[in-house]
């Protein structure tokens, strides 16, 4: 009786530890790693994120306030929109930025930047660690290769023109990059799964670029270098979520999709001023936004927002809200991090059709690299307020 019981008293234990075994592993694969990306509970305090205006040319300035005071601005707009921030962070009683996160090197998302930088004090700033993408015809002669036994040939100097014309794309990038040593800014490169912690419970999780990085030739048709490298981030507090992917584009969206990313947002700053090569049906499925903002300017020559993307929101959330910068000025939104608590402010009511896109200026379908500077011309002398 005795041998008997203690048969069935070891079973009991060996069934035990196999219990215990798969949910400890169970716990430690699953709800581990839940545990550890969980954003912290939300203060209650509020959280600001301001999308602002600084067109009428197309460009990218979003400053996120935490509920403990942290800042961070995504992007500067373009050169000489520098003016138009400072005043934003002035108004908004902003003494210095946490952090600047630099999407990539266009001008109309770095060209303000070192006018900011100037101005304001800048603990960190985070960018994806390229340059320019500088056409081939326009990057500098490599010096021949020497030869054994005979003097080396000094390479042949640079035409003006192209020297003018590589200076134009470079330029902004410079002035960035010197005026982040100037002032003595922290730099980092975006790497994705780092998270930045704002305070009072807000997080922000850099999603992208993923290694490897997008080269040239592997860019499709209507894509951009820059725009498929965006940094792409994500902010959350408490039950809000915040997308921010910069310029990227269809190409970059499907790399995401392809990743274990944590893509569905409350909040989507769309892609790339809303260009129809970005936005795809499958992202803004995964996505699924309660409210979508396009950053673009109403002298936009691209067209800037597309249609077929507002048409694509549309069919992902037939109650989508969308707001634009280019009708509705700068777009504030306001959350304590409960459910459905946010509000969001625009400087001015829009006086034509959210829904109705923009028409592009030029057929640009079957090019790679679109934005090409010159490309479309100088902007209309007088703005169109219609
Ligand atoms: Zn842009």
């Amino acid at each position: 009786m005795a041998g008997r019981s203690f048969k069935g008293c070891g079973c009991a234990i060996a069934v035990l530890v196999v219990v215990l075994g798969a949910g400890g592993y169970v716990g430690w694969k699953y709800a581990l790693p839940w545990w550890k990306t969980k954003p912290p509970p939300a203060s209650g305090g509020e959280l600001r994120v301001h999308v602002l205006d600084v067109g009428p040319a197309n460009g990218d300035s979003i400053l996120i306030v935490s509920p403990s005071g942290k800042t961070v601005l995504i992007d500067a707009g373009d050169t000489g929109k520098g003016k138009a921030i400072l005043e934003a962070l002035k108004r908004n009683n902003i003494q210095q930025l946490d952090y600047f996160i630099g999407t990539h090197p266009h001008p109309d998302h770095l060209g303000g930047a070192d006018e900011v930088f100037k101005s304001i004090k800048v603990l960190n700033v985070i960018d994806n660690g390229q340059g320019p993408d500088v056409p081939e015809s326009l990057a500098p002669p490599k010096p021949p290769e020497p030869t054994a036994g005979k003097k080396p040939v000094a390479a042949k100097p640079q035409p003006k023109k192209k020297l003018d014309q590589a200076g134009v794309i470079t330029k902004f990038y410079n002035e960035y990059k010197e005026a982040i040593t100037k002032v003595g800014a922290h730099y980092e490169k975006a790497v994705p799964g780092t998270k930045y912690d704002l305070g009072g419970g807000a997080r922000l999780t850099i999603l992208g670029p993923n290694e490897p990085l997008f080269t040239r030739d592997k860019i499709s048709s209507g894509g951009n270098l820059p725009n498929a490298n965006s940094v792409v981030a994500r902010l959350d507090y408490g039950d809000f979520s915040m997308l921010l992917p910069g310029d990227a584009e269809e190409q970059t969206e499907h790399q995401m999709l392809t990743k274990d990313l944590s893509l569905k947002a409350k909040v989507l700053k769309i892609g790339h001023h809303g260009s129809k090569y970005a936005s795809a049906q499958d992202f803004l499925d995964r996505v699924k936004p309660d409210v979508a903002i396009v950053s673009c300017g109403e002298w936009n020559r691209y067209g800037h927002p597309s249609q077929v993307v507002l048409d694509r929101l549309k069919t992902v959330n037939p109650n989508v809200k969308l707001y634009r910068t280019d009708l509705h000025g700068e777009i504030t939104i306001t959350t304590r991090g409960r459910e459905n608590d946010h509000v969001i402010k625009t400087a001015k009511e829009a006086k034509t059709d959210l829904w109705v896109g923009r028409l592009a200026q030029k057929d640009d379908s079957t090019r790679s690299g679109f934005i090409a500077y010159g490309d479309f011309g100088p902007p209309p002398k007088k703005v169109n307020s219609k």
